[in-house]
């Protein structure tokens, strides 16, 4: 082992996924010498590698299959399409090589060096890495930022087997389409995932615990995207726990149960995407050299993303709150922000949320039931995609706009769209509130005619009844 004792950094990152990635490049703009150490062959984590980004190629391309095949003909355009998965998935792979590549460029833009292997922390100020040939060299450094990130939560008694019981990455390079496909969890993943699987011909079964799809949106909202789901083909088993699997030649037998109790029953799959969350990522991290234990849950705590161990940060997935990539960008700019001595913050009650399913859910803020259990007085604005003239021009007339406003100041609480391009639409109302809008404030900006943007408007209109669309 060598112990390299220059140079000295500013700050070392463990971990080159979005928060890794985005506090290494702050840190080279802020003049800090900084290292990342990934152990993976390249930069992006999980977002660029094997989640947000592949997974929207696919969802792009699926999209585009289903037009072709659904939508078409209607507007005239005559076309007989045929499925080439291979090439599908190349298409996938070539964006994923240049998206990692970039921020490999961006590395050596900003004088980041990256440090390849498997990271752990050796004592106060000090990371080992540990190369691919087994070669170990300790590095020192003022600043050590965990950004370790996530992994894929395992279902107690099915356990993950090649092809068949999958996780997120396995159904990113399925090599064939599977007939009959059954998604464990109607959260993020499985709904996507399951669209793009369903789109391209499988069966598609999702089975969730709770009464609700969605993790976490507005009941409304959830309400109307299952129901646009079910007609788009998906079968959902809600309020149902899956107890076991079998595994055989012709697929997996998977045990079902009322999630309140009651008789179990079988349902056979070619394939099973379990997709019930994802946990943080610590495994080997040396972190009772400096201290620092994990919560029940596997997190490390942070108090402005300090660890309580001086010199010690964490950022994104493998800290509190939502495991988004662009949350893990703003933990990261915000820590580096800090140790610069500069004023990091993040808002984490404007950090939104977004479903890229056809048509899209997007939201940010409250819920209806947050403010509801939070005994918050609220009045709401609603408006239908139904009535907005491009909806309309561009037959995706499904799903809705809805504002929620405070009673008394009508301060925007909360925006939840389920629309088309809904995750765009949804940066309006970010701005909105980070600068503290009302909904009349919305309601009396000019937009653009004929956009999806007048949606919101309209809805923001409606908290106060004078939507004029129809
Ligand atoms: P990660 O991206 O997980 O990066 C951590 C990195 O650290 C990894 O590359 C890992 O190899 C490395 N690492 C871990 N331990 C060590 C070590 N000891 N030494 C060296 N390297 C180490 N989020 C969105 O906002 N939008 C989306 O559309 C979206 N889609 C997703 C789709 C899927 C299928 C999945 C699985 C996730 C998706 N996410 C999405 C979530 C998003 O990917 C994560 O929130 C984000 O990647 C978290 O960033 P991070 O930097 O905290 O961790
Ligand atoms: P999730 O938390 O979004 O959804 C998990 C779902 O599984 C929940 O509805 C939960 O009730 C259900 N569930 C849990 N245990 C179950 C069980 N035993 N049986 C049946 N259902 C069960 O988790 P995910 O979809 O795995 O996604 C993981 C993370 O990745 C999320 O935090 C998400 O934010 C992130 N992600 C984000 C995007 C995006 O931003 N578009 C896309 C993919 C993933």
């Amino acid at each position: 082992m060598t112990d390299a004792a220059a140079p000295t950094y500013d700050v070392i990152i463990i971990g080159g996924g979005p928060g890794g990635y985005n506090a290494a490049i702050r840190a080279g703009q802020l003049g800090l010498k900084v290292a990342c150490v990934e152990m993976r062959q390249t930069l992006g984590g999980t977002c660029l590698n094997v989640g947000c980004m592949p997974s929207k190629a696919l969802l792009h391309a699926s999209e585009l299959y289903e037009a072709a095949n659904t939508e078409f003909a209607g507007i005239g355009i005559e076309v007989k399409p045929k499925l080439n998965l291979d090439q599908m998935h190349k298409a996938k792979d070539d964006s994923v090589t240049a998206l990692t590549k970039g921020i490999e460029f961006l590395f050596k833009k900003n004088k980041v060096d990256w440090l390849k292997g498997r990271g752990r922390i050796a004592g106060k100020g000090k990371v080992e890495v540990e190369a691919a040939d087994g070669s170990r060299a300790v590095h020192q450094t003022r600043n050590i930022i965990i950004a370790t990130g996530s992994e894929p939560m395992p279902l107690p008694g099915v356990a993950f087997e090649d092809g068949k019981v999958i996780d997120s990455t396995g159904a990113l390079f399925l090599p064939k389409v599977p007939k009959h496909l059954v998604v464990v969890g109607a959260g993020v993943i499985g709904l996507e995932l399951g669209s793009v699987w369903r789109r391209l011909g499988a069966e598609v079964t999702v089975v969730e615990f709770l009464d609700k799809v969605g993790a976490g949106m507005d009941g409304e909202i959830a309400t109307a995207f299952q129901r646009g789901l079910t007609k788009q083909g998906m079968t959902f088993r809600m309020g149902t726990k899956v107890t076991g699997a079998k595994s055989g030649k012709d697929g997996v037998e998977l045990t079902l149960e009322p999630a309140a109790g009651g008789a179990a029953e079988t349902l056979k799959a070619d394939v099973v995407l379990v997709a019930i969350g994802r946990r943080p990522y610590t495994a080997d991290l040396g972190l009772e050299t400096v201290g620092i234990e994990t919560d029940k849950r596997g997190f490390i705590a942070n108090d402005h993303f300090k660890t309580g161990q001086d010199g010690v940060w964490v950022v994104g997935d493998v800290t509190h709150g939502p495991m988004l990539a662009h949350k893990a960008e703003e933990d990261a700019v915000a820590a580096v922000e800090l140790i610069a001595g500069k004023a990091g913050h993040v808002d984490y009650d404007l950090v939104p949320s977004v479903i890229y399913t056809t048509p899209e859910v997007a939201w940010v803020g409250k819920t209806e039931e947050q403010l509801k259990a939070a005994g918050v007085a609220y009045k709401k604005g609603k408006f239908p995609f139904t009535a907005n003239s491009r909806a309309k021009i561009n037959h995706e007339t499904e799903g809705l706009a809805k504002v929620l406003a405070d009673e008394k100041t009508d301060k925007v609480l909360g925006v939840h769209i389920f629309g088309p391009q809904a995750g765009e639409l949804i940066g309006e109302a970010c701005i909105a509130m980070a600068f503290g809008a009302s909904s009349e404030d919305i309601a009396r900006t000019c937009h653009a005619h004929p956009t999806r943007s007048e949606a919101v408007r309209q809805a923001a209109m409606g908290v106060e009844g004078w939507t004029m669309q129809a």
